[in-house]
């Protein structure tokens, strides 16, 4: 009989999976990320993640922004290095121009939050996407820009992390009648393009490209509120970044996502909770 392919992350599993700080290390040990984040008006979300980012134990972060953001992101967030786009309001992409970055620069890329759903960042996706070899994490309009531009799915490298809400995720396939069916559309999506889905949202349901599902235990309605999902984007790239396997960093990360938000609603209660309260409470011991 084979074994049942359901899990469920607890403390104790996510211990397990923690990685301990190498008292010899320096920050090249723990990775560079980059984070492909915000447009206009959408400034907050690069700033929420690149902040998860730094919480996460990542070495060095770079944060491409439109020029829009320079100023806010190097002020919100002096840990990371900026790299602005040469388009004002959206992440744009030209080779030439120096806009689409050179992947082979950094440990792994973050991509999604606030970036909006403009021409020139579709652009920038079409030139990057061929280019990469390593995992990278995929959330919010990057992933609704795969829903409407579906032959870019199959450049996703091996074993990216996916992390859309059910909105998102039924826009990637299809609307689902219940539990069971979204469950089959999650395997097989993962097989069919071997990535790690997570599916946000209470019980966080982890898909596995071989077909297994983690749900996450923690968490609480305090983090349905705006802003919480880049948060999780900003960890779960600085995991990849550590060379945390991808299925760990997304088994792991949103384990502290959750429990952070449970820390944050154990002193105020979930009512008020906002993303950056999550950013604070993040503990990795
Ligand atoms: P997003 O929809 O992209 O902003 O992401 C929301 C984040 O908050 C995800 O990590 C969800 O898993 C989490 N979240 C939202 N609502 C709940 C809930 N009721 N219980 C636990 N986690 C939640
Ligand atoms: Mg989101």
């Amino acid at each position: 009989q084979a074994p049942t392919p359901y899990y469920f992350t607890q403390p104790k599993e996510a211990r397990l999976l923690l990685h301990k700080r190498d008292r010899f290390s320096n920050k090249g040990t723990f990775g560079h990320a980059l984070l492909l984040v915000g447009s206009y008006g959408k400034i907050g979300a690069a700033i929420l993640a690149a902040r998860a980012c730094l919480r996460s134990g990542v070495g060095l972060l770079t944060v491409q922004v439109p020029q829009c953001g320079y100023v806010a992101l190097q002020t919100m967030v002096p840990e990371a290095m900026c790299r602005p786009d040469r388009n004002q309001h959206v992440l744009s992409g030209s080779s030439q121009l120096d806009d689409v970055p050179d992947p082979t620069d950094y440990s792994t890329i973050g991509l999604g939050p606030g970036i909006g759903k403009a021409p020139e960042t579709l652009a920038m996706l079409k030139e990057l996407l061929p280019m990469l070899k390593k995992p990278i994490v995929v959330d919010a309009d990057a992933l609704n820009l795969l829903s409407e531009n579906r032959e870019l799915l199959k450049y996703l490298p091996k074993n990216s992390i996916l992390t859309p809400h059910p909105k998102e995720f039924e826009r990637l396939t299809k609307k689902w009648d219940n539990d069971y069916e979204k469950l089959d559309l999650l395997r097989e999506f993962t097989r069919k393009y071997s990535v790690v889905v997570v599916l946000k949202g209470a019980y966080s349901a982890i898909a596995t490209p071989e077909g297994d599902i983690h749900f996450n235990s923690t968490g609480n309605p305090g983090l349905s509120t705006g802003g919480t999902g880049d948060v999780l984007t900003g960890i779960l790239t600085a995991l990849l970044a550590q060379s945390y396997e991808s299925v760990e960093a997304a088994v792991l990360g949103v384990f502290a996502h959750g429990l952070a938000g449970d820390a944050v609603a154990r002193k105020r209660g979930p009512i008020g909770m906002i993303a950056s309260d999550v950013i604070d409470a993040l503990s990795w011991e």
